[in-house]
């Protein structure tokens, strides 16, 4: 099936329109009439080639909404007209001890990202949300609950589930005070879904003029990191931090507001090395540990949650003809706080 998509001919070069092909729906997939495609800041580090070599030409999108509009005969979870959405991968390889624990974004083989990617095969492109239709196995689909949304839930695919899985691994909940660094997309994804479970939440930015937004957010306290004074009486407060900075910062600083045995949770992905000074992680015997979006069941168990408490993204709704500005707005810090492309802007 050949769908209309937007794709980066090469790395750097701005997006433009193409048309891609689609698999037939095989017996245990699902094809999606996507309806909703977040932008999220890791399409524009692979489509720019700032984390090494990509595949070109590449159709980015890892935040995907839609409606199921055929099903393959040994599909059993989905039915034509479900809400459904596709994160960051579409399969794995099934069989080892991560995918078995449902690990599978960890995957040991090879997990198939959504785009930038080879399917199992060795060798067919995997294409993104940028486009009207995907096909995936139903094991790598999820369900979107009827009460939120589609526009405001696509961002959940990746933000939202980037921040959930640190925040329910470090027990996050009432009593917990957690810091967020930079209230972007992800970051923004973590200020409600941290409330939601009832902690205290600090907001960690670089941007004086988001201190407004971010107790309307529900952030109970706002921290500006050029604000040293500020920065200092912070000190030895939080338990923990998750860093969704998406720029190369010295993270020192932000370290020492971690208390005794606190834990920095890294999800943003710079392009650079870090520069850690061991005295700022002995001294409190903090730790700074890694995170990677999460699995099918977490994601699942995310989206049921955002349902339940009525969780979605802010969002600024773009035509796919926007996306090279709004590309550009996403690295100045400059969107509230997620766009997501109406894909039906690519038939216009
Ligand atoms: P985003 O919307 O651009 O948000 C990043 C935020 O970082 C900005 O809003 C800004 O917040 C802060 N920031 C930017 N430049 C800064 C600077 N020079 N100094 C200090 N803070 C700065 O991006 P996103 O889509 O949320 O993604 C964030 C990062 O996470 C990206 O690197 C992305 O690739 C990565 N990511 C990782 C995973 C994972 O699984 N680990 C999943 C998705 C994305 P303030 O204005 O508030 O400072
Ligand atoms: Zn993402
Ligand atoms: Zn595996």
């Amino acid at each position: 099936m050949d769908v209309a998509a937007y794709a980066a001919p090469a790395a750097k070069a701005p997006l433009g329109p193409t048309t891609i092909s689609r698999r037939d729906v095989g017996p245990h997939d699902v094809l999606i009439e996507i309806a909703y495609s977040g932008i999220c800041h890791s399409d524009i580090h692979q489509g720019r080639e700032e984390w090494g070599s990509a595949i070109f030409p590449m159709v980015p999108g890892h935040e995907i909404a839609g409606i199921i509009t055929e099903v393959g005969s040994a599909v059993t979870g989905f039915k034509i007209g479900d809400h459904a959405g596709i994160g960051c991968f579409v399969d794995s390889c099934r069989q080892c001890e991560r995918c078995k624990a449902g690990d599978e974004q960890y995957c040991s083989v090879h997990t198939v990202l959504t785009y930038n990617s080879i399917e199992r095969d060795g060798k067919t492109p995997t294409y993104g949300g940028y486009s009207t239709h995907i096909v995936c196995d139903e094991a790598y689909v999820l369900r979107i609950p009827e009460n939120l949304p589609l526009d405001a839930s696509a961002p959940l695919l990746c933000a939202g589930i980037t921040l959930y899985d640190p925040l329910k691994r470090w027990k996050v909940g009432p009593g917990t005070r957690i810091g967020v660094m930079g209230l972007g997309g992800l970051g923004h994804m973590g200020v409600k879904l941290a409330v939601a479970m009832g902690a205290e939440v600090t907001v960690v930015s670089h941007s004086p003029g988001k201190e407004e937004d971010a107790l309307r957010l529900g952030a109970h306290a706002f921290l500006l990191s050029s604000d040293r004074a500020a920065m200092k009486s912070a000190r030895n407060s939080l338990h923990l931090i998750a860093n969704t900075v998406a720029a190369d910062i010295d993270l020192n600083p932000y370290l020492s507001l971690l208390d005794l045995d606190g834990v920095m949770a890294l999800v943003g992905l710079p392009e650079s090395a870090l520069a850690i000074r061991p005295f700022t992680l002995i001294g409190g015997r903090r730790a700074l540990a890694g995170s990677s979006i999460g699995g099918i069941a977490a994601t699942q168990e995310m989206l049921d949650f955002c349902g339940q408490h009525d969780v979605t993204s802010d969002i600024e709704t773009i035509a796919v003809q926007q996306v090279n500005e709004a590309w550009d707005r996403v690295v100045s810090s400059d969107v509230k706080y997620r766009f997501v492309i109406d894909t039906a802007s690519l038939t216009d």
